[in-house]
């Protein structure tokens, strides 16, 4: 596995797991709500599978509208009230270690994106917390595109707003859907492993590269 680094001229990040340290809330939550009708046990089994499978709550609701083709006011509903909801409790963000330094040391070389399927309140309260805005080119949260991830749609928009091809991006995320959605727009692909995703579903997702954070991707791209 190795990065073709002449091909890449744009990085795309991921939020939770990747930027953002793993939101265990969200299972927490998720949990309260089943164990009305499973023992609290099972709840949280099927908590955490949910969170780990389905590549965080939030992103399991906003595939909702997309699976069964109701459109933009269930994504509003979600965005609103369920996906707030389900991260009640947990304003306050961690960054994984090493964050800022790696988007000090790449945006010297790179344009950078974020990519979430975060809605847009959630994405920018995280950003705007560590003030990180400045660093990035653009921001797709999960209504920027038609599709979010796994669909490669907000990377075709990412790589628009940033003036290169998709084939030209790399995707940096910590589930199958960040790398999924990499693969299909033809971008290459680096899954760290701080977050919700495990390393062989990773590199079975297609992934060009397995870092342990985005703290090892400065010296991955040799920047
Ligand atoms: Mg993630």
């Amino acid at each position: 596995m190795a990065l073709d680094l002449a091909r890449i001229e744009a990085l795309c990040f991921d939020v939770d797991g990747t930027l953002s340290d793993t939101d265990d809330q969200m299972v927490a939550n998720l949990a309260n709500v089943f164990k009305y009708v499973l023992p609290m046990e099972r709840a949280k089994k099927l908590a955490r599978y949910i969170v780990m499978r389905a590549e965080g709550p939030g992103n399991f609701l906003y595939g909702l509208p997309d699976r069964f083709g109701i459109d933009d006011e269930l994504a509003d509903l979600n965005e609103r009230f369920l996906a707030r909801w389900l991260r009640r409790g947990n304003r306050h963000f961690e960054l994984i270690d090493g964050t800022i330094d790696c988007l000090q040391q790449c945006e010297k070389k790179y344009p950078l994106a974020v990519i979430t399927a975060r809605g847009p309140h959630g994405t920018s309260a995280f950003l705007s917390q560590y003030d990180l805005e400045p660093h990035f080119r653009c921001v797709a949260s999960a209504l920027t595109a038609p599709r979010t991830k796994p669909y490669p749609d907000p990377i075709f928009w990412a790589a628009e707003q940033i003036g290169v091809e998709p084939e030209n991006c790399l995707m940096i995320g910590d589930t199958t859907v960040d790398i999924r959605a990499g693969v299909a727009a033809g971008a290459q692909t680096v899954g760290v492993l701080s977050g919700f995703g495990e390393e062989e579903e990773l590199r079975q997702a297609g992934a060009d590269l397995i870092l342990g954070s985005v703290a090892d991707l400065p010296a991955a791209l040799a920047i």
